[in-house]
């Protein structure tokens, strides 16, 4: 039953990671327009440049956390440091049994 546990954990610790690299893309590809069409040194551009970035570290807090426990991580940890529920597949396990 746990180990059932922690595979659904890491999947859904896989959709959470795929959720903040594309958010990431968008951001930077909404990033483009932005510089294109929008004057630089101007307080419009800074207000929503900083929006943007406000945005993505409230999404992150929100999106980016440990589907057992809740706790926010961050550096693509492999286990969660708050409830130690593992949340990356180890690609250097060794199969011994
Ligand atoms: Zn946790």
């Amino acid at each position: 039953m746990e180990e059932q546990d922690e595979a659904k954990t890491m999947a859904e610790f896989k959709k959470r990671e795929n959720r903040q690299m594309l958010l990431m893309v968008i951001g930077l590809i909404a990033a483009v327009p932005l510089t294109i069409f929008v004057k630089s040194g101007t307080i419009l551009r800074a207000s929503i440049v900083m929006g943007l970035i406000v945005a993505y570290v409230i999404f992150s807090f929100w999106n980016y956390s440990c589907p057992a426990c809740g706790v926010t991580v961050w550096n693509r940890p492999k286990f969660c440091h708050k409830c130690g529920i593992r949340l990356r597949k180890d690609h250097h396990k060794k199969i011994s049994r």
